[in-house]
């Protein structure tokens, strides 16, 4: 395979294509997909034709080879035209880190990853599970083991894209006499489990992420295993991916919420040329609000990036960088409704109507869906147990 994207300029040159899909595609479709609560096939179709879904590959095996940093910029750009578009993608990276970080010694797992590169496999999630809610650190259903191959049944509450998915990364007990927290990281392909709906997905927002909850009743050969404990997926992959890139693409619809204030000002100032409108002062605030959201992020991205790149996996498990790791989602998550709301009382009624050229009313139903997707009271509480113990230097 030769090298796809080696370069940064290679990378703007991607980045710009990334925003012109966002225009021609994501943007163009994202009422209809937030209106129907419909997958966004259009969007996902269109990052395929970029060879997206494979843009943190390795190279060698045919992907973008990107980093984590840039995997952030593509998941910010995306989100300024489909906030559930650019959570579909950023889920999926977060699957395609795991197995990138955690499978390669893997012969199966090294050729999947060539067939996620050729075929554009779309990769979802079931580590949520009904009785133990948000804690992705343990579960109750567990692998049933004869000889090479295994059985496993999970109750997942919420499974984004679960219907239209290709592969499903699935958590559950190592085996049914293993502790709660024993957990094991299953690759389910695509014919290889049956889903049973739950729940459907009439929600406030996120509405394309077309998170129903299903029974996942799944078989397979022992190698579908990732080579690791969960745990260790989690702490060094899992929990700091999701955070970065999520933070990335709600970076991403805040920007738009203030270029949608921005545009409304300017339409204003030339109403009254020669007086800065009032909203004007509002636009300034809400932009500082945006760059200390976008610099914390990318601050953080840095972060893991160094510690990936040192070769020393356990720096990425340090009370310290996890710590950090939840503000940074506590702080995203929180700024993004924030920031939607102040660029709304700019637009003023212009931003509140749903048939508006201004209108947030998706970008405020969206924003609410950052502080659940593992609830920030968790994640406070988490932080709290480790502060005790850590103290910075
Ligand atoms: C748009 C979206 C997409 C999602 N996609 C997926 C997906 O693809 N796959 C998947 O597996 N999951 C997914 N989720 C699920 C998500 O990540 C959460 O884990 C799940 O929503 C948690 O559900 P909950 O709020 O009922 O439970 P909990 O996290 O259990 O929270 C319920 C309440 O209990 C409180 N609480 C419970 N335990 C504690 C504790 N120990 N400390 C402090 N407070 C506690 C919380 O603060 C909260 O008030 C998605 C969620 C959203 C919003």
């Amino acid at each position: 395979m030769t090298a796809l994207l080696s370069t940064e300029i290679d990378f703007d040159q991607l980045l710009q294509k990334v925003h012109a899909i966002g225009k021609s595609v994501l943007r163009v479709h994202a009422a209809d997909v937030d209106a129907k609560a419909r997958f966004p096939v259009e969007s996902i179709n269109a990052m395929r034709g970029l060879r997206l879904l494979s843009a943190y590959v390795p190279e060698s095996y045919g992907g973008l080879g990107l980093s984590v940093t840039q995997v952030a910029k593509v998941c910010e750009a995306l989100g300024q035209y489909c906030g559930s578009s650019a959570m579909i993608y950023a889920m999926h990276m977060i699957q395609v880190a795991c197995v990138v970080h955690h499978a390669q010694s893997s012969d199966y797992f090294r050729d999947y990853l060539g067939e996620l590169v050729t075929d554009q496999r779309l990769m979802a999630s079931a580590t949520t599970e009904i009785g133990t809610g948000g804690d992705l650190r343990s579960s109750i259903c567990a692998l049933e083991t004869t000889g090479d191959e295994f059985i496993v049944t999970k109750q997942a509450p919420v499974i984004s894209y679960g219907e239209d998915a290709d592969d499903l990364l699935l958590t559950c007990r190592q085996s049914a006499d293993a502790p709660a927290d024993l957990q094991a990281h299953v690759m389910l392909r695509k014919g290889e489990y049956t889903t049973e709906a739950l729940s459907n997905w009439d929600t406030l927002g996120f509405r394309g992420t077309c998170s129903s909850g299903f029974t996942v009743k799944a078989s397979g050969h022992v190698q579908q295993i990732l080579p690791e404990t969960f745990s260790k997926i989690l702490s060094q992959t899992m929990h700091p991916s999701a955070h970065i890139w999520w933070s990335a693409l709600w970076a991403g619809i805040a920007t738009d919420a203030v270029n949608l204030a921005r545009a409304f000002v300017r339409a204003e100032a030339r109403k009254t040329p020669g007086e800065t409108p009032i909203s004007a002062i509002r636009l300034g605030e809400v932009d500082l609000m945006l760059q200390e959201m976008r610099h914390n992020m990318t601050a953080h991205a840095r972060d893991y990036q160094e510690r990936l790149s040192s070769e020393n996996p356990d720096a990425c498990e340090e009370f310290g960088f996890a710590i950090r790791t939840n503000n940074l989602k506590l702080s995203s998550s929180a700024k993004l409704v924030d920031i939607v709301g102040r660029a709304m009382l700019i637009c003023g009624i212009s931003g509140y109507r749903n048939d508006s050229k201004f209108s947030l009313a998706r970008h405020l139903r969206d924003a609410y869906g950052a502080q659940l997707m593992v609830n920030n009271d968790r994640i406070l509480k988490l932080n709290a147990t480790m502060l005790m113990i850590h103290r910075e230097a």
